[in-house]
């Protein structure tokens, strides 16, 4: 076999191409003098952020339905007026260029330290950047290279733009050094069926032309393979698929124990490409960051009413979970900021933030409410960040008296989990969120890749975690990455999980490992992972005991 670099996949599939590199942004030139005229260098960069803004508005509207909404947010941050004035801020000390560049990084990190979503959202205000300081320098926007061939793209991290620019019917595979597994490009390269991995940090080694192979499913990039193991490899994916097409219709172990397979979403085109998708069961977890971000002020009543009512419509009588507003007190969501935080992760974010903006939870409430009156489907709203009992039923009461009638909380800080039965005396249902619940078990920042080891859903602490929220008395859901973990699905069912919801590509496999054991299997197959003193052991506890077929599919 040839030499392999890793990474985490995060869109299943083979490809075996050439390498071609994304052009890297330019970088501010470090020699440009500071500014001796603020008031024209200032407007250069206005008209500079303008005109980017309008190209990626340009691009949003020849693109595709799924990567359009991605487009017009990297656009909204162009205009947003906080990183103007930020700009203006710099200038006094630098010239346009550097003005730009640090005026960002600023930004960048604000948006970090917020996690979640916004830590996401970190590429997009890059991309903002390098096409801002391209601009300066009178240069082409950096990005993917005109491809006349098919091709393994290579990039540091790929942005919405490049994502939504590039001649997909030419791209193989994507890899990337850096990148989220929940970041836009991953999202898409999923929607997409283009095999994706991030987080391959040796892949500088790679050069133009260079022929790879990579596997998305197991993370894995081949260098120079030969046609042996290419051939090997392809077997591989053909057989994952075969094992997976076995298997067709609802969530269900095959005991015919019902397990709803649901669909997170972030945008009104998400919930019309799921409502559309015969996988999707319905919608576990609509993130409804989207709408608040980049702008002057919240949305209005009419405004939310309106996108809440195409989401709930797109999905027919099937449930949608949506979740309040899960953002920090920083600056990004201007209209929500209270002060500056040392640790927003750790300070006035998800439902502590509604806490403090009632006003901005109670419109919220009155449109989903309003919307679940016109349309068919079954609504169900939950809060973020729930750490006591005292939070939920706060919540609880203030949704039921907006007239929402299954309300429920993410438990996904650890304080939730230990308290599950308490809390579930309060609500109707719970949503794990095994992205943040891993991070603050752990103690490990989750937009930092040197800590995946620590961030690992399968770490026998949020096992434990996992099991207690599980146990409690309501239909237990969950939403995180974990969810979408053929493998790890399966010891979630057997603690008691209900429903599974994640990126709509992932559930056949999910599907198929659920039908290939019982109820009382996944209860075997969760306890041995429990025994286990490490996230690899866990795992491999897991796939000893679980059929042999799921070797195939987790690969
Ligand atoms: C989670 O934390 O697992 C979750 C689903 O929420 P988010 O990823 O949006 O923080
Ligand atoms: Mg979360």
């Amino acid at each position: 076999m040839a030499d392999t670099l890793t990474g985490i996949g995060v869109s299943a599939g083979i490809a075996h191409a050439p390498v071609a590199w994304v052009t890297e942004a330019p970088g501010y030139d470090e020699t440009e003098a500071p500014s001796a005229d603020l008031e024209s260098d200032g407007e250069r960069i206005r008209q500079a952020l303008n005109d980017v803004s309008g190209e990626l508005l340009a691009l949003a509207g020849s693109s595709p339905e799924e990567s359009r909404q991605i487009l017009e947010t990297t656009a909204s941050l162009a205009k947003d007026k906080g990183l103007f004035k930020a700009c203006l801020k710099k200038l006094k000390d630098h010239g346009p260029q550097a003005a730009v560049h640090f005026a960002v990084e600023d930004y960048a990190k604000k948006f970090a330290r917020l996690g979640g979503y916004f830590a996401e959202r970190v590429t997009d205000l890059f991309d903002v950047r390098d096409r801002v300081i391209a601009k300066l320098q009178g240069k082409p926007a950096p990005g993917v290279p005109e491809l006349t061939e098919p091709v393994i793209l290579l990039a540091r991290d790929l942005s919405p733009a490049d994502t939504a620019t590039m001649d997909a019917s030419k791209v193989r595979g994507i890899v990337m050094r850096e990148g989220g597994v929940t970041s836009h490009a991953a999202i898409l390269c999923a929607q997409l069926g283009i095999p994706a991995i991030v987080q391959v940090s040796d892949a500088n080694a790679l050069t133009e032309g260079q022929m790879i192979a990579i596997d998305g499913n197991a993370g894995i990039v081949y260098v120079d393979p030969d046609e042996e193991s290419v051939a090997t490899l392809e077997e591989r994916a053909a057989a994952r698929q075969a094992v997976i097409n076995e298997f067709s219709g609802s969530g269900q172990t095959s005991d015919e124990h019902a397990v709803g397979l649901l669909a997170n979403i972030g945008t009104v085109s998400d919930a019309v490409l799921a409502g559309q998708d015969p996988n999707v069961e319905g919608i576990g977890l609509f993130r409804t960051e989207f709408m608040f971000l980049g702008r002057a002020a919240a949305p209005s009543l009419e405004e939310q009413t309106k996108e809440y009512t195409r989401v709930l419509r797109a999905m027919g009588a099937r449930k949608v979970v949506v979740r309040t507003l899960d953002a920090g007190a920083d600056k990004p969501i201007a209209f929500a900021s209270t002060r500056e935080e040392e640790n927003p992760a750790l300070g006035v974010r998800g439902l502590r933030l509604s806490m403090s903006r009632e006003d901005l939870l109670d419109t919220q409430l009155q449109a989903l409410a309003a919307a679940d009156a016109e349309t068919e489907a079954e609504l169900w709203v939950m809060a973020p960040m729930v750490s006591t009992v005292e939070e939920a039923r706060w919540f609880a009461d203030r949704a039921r008296a907006a007239g929402i009638e299954k309300v429920g909380v993410m438990i996904e800080v650890p304080a939730a989990a230990l308290r599950a039965g308490r809390l579930a005396r309060v609500v109707d249902f719970f949503s794990i969120g095994s992205n943040d619940l891993t991070q603050y078990t752990m103690a490990a920042d989750r937009t930092d890749g040197v800590l995946a080891e620590l961030l690992d859903p399968w770490q026998p602490a949020v096992l434990d975690l996992y099991a207690h929220a599980a146990a409690a008395d309501v239909p237990v859901g969950v939403c995180g990455e974990a969810g979408g973990d053929p493998l790890l699905a399966l010891v979630l069912v057997g603690l008691g999980v209900a429903t599974l919801s994640m990126g709509p590509r992932k559930i056949p496999a999910v599907r198929a490992a659920l039908a290939m054991h019982s109820l009382e299997e996944c209860g075997r197959i969760a306890r041995a992972a429990r025994q286990a003193d490490t996230a690899a052991e866990a795992r491999e506890a897991a796939l000893a005991v679980a059929d042999p077929r799921m070797r195939a599919i987790v690969g």
